[in-house]
């Protein structure tokens, strides 16, 4: 006679709301065995009774067969007395105990729900909101745990009965899909014109449709905000978009109908085919054919290419079969619209129509940015499609740290049990909105984790929104310097344990000496605190962070230090007054704070090349000049030098001379191109990473910082230390910029290098 026994199993992972209960359910009955599946606060709880052997091979299977995006992280086993049960089944949620388990990003539209959206004899042909357990949405509709229909913004729409028949049937795809939705039941499309509803349902689609072949802009509710779209084709539409968003320079999205009229449009490397077609569908930043008109990225040459990833999008998309801008519907610098009635009012003026619909977003979360380098991804901004969980693959401080990121690109982090919460990408502190979306995120993660603030990490920046922000937590406080920060952030990444050369190029951040950084060497050795190494050799910035839109007075500071305080100006352009004022101001040190950043250096170059004097959003001028540099193929550079001191004699112990650079430049002036210029420029930093890495003399050089999204730098720096025997660290699954400083500033906390 066998044996029967009975066994309680504690599964943690991403086990809720990818079809974990139907799958072990099946599973089960196939091996014969009897007992209960529940979702649980902190995964889920699955009890099996039946011969011995089968509880092992279930055991066995369970982990090996649960299909994506499913993932077992635990299973941890109790022994329990055999109960005689003579069926399986699924029971109710529980809803006590810490809240641990991982909510999934929203998912883009699965194969088999396409299949069914353009099937006329399906019931839910052309329904723009239909999903499964493999795709859909899940952060932006959850309003808490356990993800349950209960806890999601779909709680008002009563299921029919034909749904509720598949929301109960474990065979069934849509089993236990929370969003679960169809014409009958489920959310409805509407177009507004002046405020008034113009059509629904399917005419809505399809009038939105006609309003943006005809040239016109229409705002749409996407899945976790509104965006606006355009026909890409036409340079007067986008021209139009741009006045009315005042955006006039900032690149935007192209969402293309298919792979086929990407490949048409831009150079796709098989990695970035992968990225599109993804789960996740990002926005993949691609080499452009230069097929579309200009007026989508002024100057640049490139495109950020996203594929259909709603039902909402794929039928949109496939009745108009051209490319659509599809640019986040916001203020700039302000988070993502996701409320209807600020639609109405932020976009009364600026789109021609808005289509909107009647399930609420709970959170705003943005399309997410990726592009690849040397056939490796690199994450630009971390958003939709990406867990707003990570395991960080180092030291993890204690439960109830929370970090709150520096000023821009902000995310927010919250540790718990050894996991961070981490939000998605909220944008720049110095907007009031952002602010307040700030504290929702900090709201939304210490709620999900039902874990309160006890240590608030912030940036050493004393007055960044986000540093005052810390304070109103009433907690202790710990101040990371933003540089250490970015390094941090990739050993976090990627458990890189030995000792480095970690460097840190940035746009500006805040030095313990009180001056600004953004050129940062450090020194990584285990068990030790960072030591700052090197950075470049300080220019004046004159106007101070009003130097941050106007690349011309970091050329005027660099230009000044360049020629010991006679620099050669008439490649600038100012004013005879304006520049009086400023060179006074230089002069005197008069609110000209020296700084030490690589990003200002870009922005420097860009403007002594004529390719940006001002500009509209941040990064903008090391774009251009990345664009001019790709033009030309050399491989010259610019005389520099790393020079050594002691450090008692200087802040650090190598200092990179860039000085011969801006003189090499301005000598060139006369008889190179603006492109050969910047590629020389491109060139020289790399030789300068390569120069103080062989100082350093560590095995390994981590490269971050908001510098390193820029791809020819970013490449070519790689190629030169791979060259030269070194091994290279950059991060993939987080941003090289500052959209990775929260999660730095977590790991930093749990090494203990932080300012009091
Ligand atoms: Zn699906
Ligand atoms: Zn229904």
């Amino acid at each position: 006679m066998t044996t029967i026994s009975r066994r309680r199993l504690i599964v943690t992972g991403a086990v809720q709301g990818v079809g974990f209960r139907p799958f072990v359910y099946t599973l089960a009955r196939s091996l014969g065995l009897t007992g209960t599946v529940a979702n649980t606060p902190q995964g889920a709880a699955v009890e099996i009774e039946g011969a011995a052997d089968a509880l092992g091979q279930f055991e066995r299977r369970l982990a090996a067969e649960l299909p994506a995006p499913g993932r077992v992280d635990t299973m941890s086993r109790v022994d329990l007395p055999a109960t005689g049960a003579v069926e399986f089944v699924i029971i109710d949620s529980h809803v006590e105990g810490a809240l641990t388990a991982e909510v999934l990003p929203d998912l883009a539209t699965c194969d088999d729900c396409l299949r069914e959206l353009f099937n006329p004899d399906d019931r839910r042909y052309r329904y723009p909101f239909l999903n499964c357990t493999h795709c859909g949405p899940r952060v932006t509709i959850v309003t808490g745990l356990p993800y349950d229909r209960a806890n999601t913004t779909m709680r008002a729409f009563a299921l029919c009965p034909e749904c509720s028949a598949e929301y109960h049937d474990p065979s069934d795809r849509r089993f236990h899909a929370q969003p679960i939705a169809c014409p009958r039941c489920g959310p409805q499309l509407t177009l507004m014109i002046d405020r008034k509803a113009a059509a629904h349902r399917d005419d809505a689609l399809r009038q939105a449709g006609d309003i943006i072949r005809a040239g016109g802009i229409i705002a749409l509710k996407g899945i976790g905000g509104y965006q606006l779209l355009c026909d890409a084709r036409d340079g007067h539409a986008i021209q139009r978009l741009r006045d009315r968003k005042n955006r006039p320079h900032k690149p935007l999205a192209v969402m293309f109908p298919t792979l086929a009229d990407v490949d048409s449009t831009c150079a796709v490397p098989p990695e970035a085919r992968a990225l599109l077609t993804s789960r996740q569908a990002p926005i993949v930043l691609l080499d452009s054919r230069g097929s579309l008109p200009d007026e989508i990225a002024p100057g640049l040459d490139t495109v950020g290419a996203i594929l259909p990833y709603t039902p909402l999008h794929h039928l949109l998309m496939a009745d108009l079969g051209f490319p659509v801008v599809c640019t986040s519907g916001n203020v700039s610098g302000a988070p993502m619209i996701t409320d209807d009635a600020e639609a109405l009012d932020e976009f009364a003026t600026i789109a021609d129509a808005v289509l909107m619909h009647d399930r609420p977003i709970a959170a705003a979360v943005d399309d997410s940015v990726v592009t690849v380098v040397g056939g490796e991804t690199l994450m630009l901004r971390r958003a939709r499609g990406y867990a707003q969980a990570v395991a960080l693959q180092a030291a993890v401080p204690p439960s109830g740290t929370l970090a709150v990121g520096p000023n821009q690109k902000v995310t927010v982090a919250l540790s718990h049990d050894g996991v961070i919460g981490l939000s998605p990408h909220l944008g720049d502190a110095d907007d009031i909105r952002t602010q307040q979306s700030i504290a929702q995120a900090v709201d939304h993660l210490t709620a999900f984790h039902r874990t309160r603030p006890a240590v608030v990490v912030c940036d050493l920046h004393p007055d960044y929104a986000t540093s005052h922000m810390a304070r109103d937590y009433r907690q202790p406080i710990q101040r990371v310097q933003h540089h250490a920060a970015h390094v941090y952030a990739v050993l976090a990444e990627t458990g890189f344990t030995g000792r480095a050369l970690g460097l840190a190029w940035d746009g500006t951040g805040y030095g313990p000496d009180g001056t600004i950084w953004g050129s940062e060497a450090f020194r990584v050795v285990p068990g030790q605190p960072l030591e700052h190494v090197a950075q470049i050799a300080p220019f004046p910035l004159p106007g101070g962070d009003a130097a941050a839109r106007e690349p011309r007075r970091s050329a005027l500071g660099a230009l000044w230090a360049a020629f010991d305080g006679a620099p050669p100006i008439d490649l600038l352009h100012f004013t005879a007054s304006e520049l009086r004022v400023l060179l006074r101001a230089v002069e005197r040190g008069v609110n000209s704070p020296r700084c030490a950043s690589m990003g200002r250096l870009f922005d420097a170059a860009a403007a002594l090349l004529g390719l940006a004097q001002t500009c509209s959003f941040e990064g903008q001028a090391a774009m251009l000049l990345e664009a001019a540099a790709r033009t030309v193929s050399t491989d010259e550079y610019y005389p520099f030098q790393v020079t050594s001191f002691t450090v008692d004699k200087a802040p650090v112990r190598w200092i990179m001379e860039w000085r011969p650079i801006i003189r090499g430049m301005m000598s060139d002036s006369q008889t190179r191109s603006a492109g050969e210029a910047a590629a020389k420029f491109h060139n020289t930093l790399a030789e300068m990473a390569l120069a103080v890495a062989r100082a350093a003399d560590e095995p390994t050089v981590i490269l971050s910082g908001g510098c390193f999204q820029n791809r020819l730098l970013l490449g070519r720096t790689t190629a030169r230390l791979k060259a030269s025997g070194f091994e290279v660290l950059w991060p993939h699954d987080l941003p090289p910029n500052d959209g990775a400083i929260a999660i730095g500033q977590l790991a930093a906390s749990a090494c203990g290098d932080v300012y009091g």
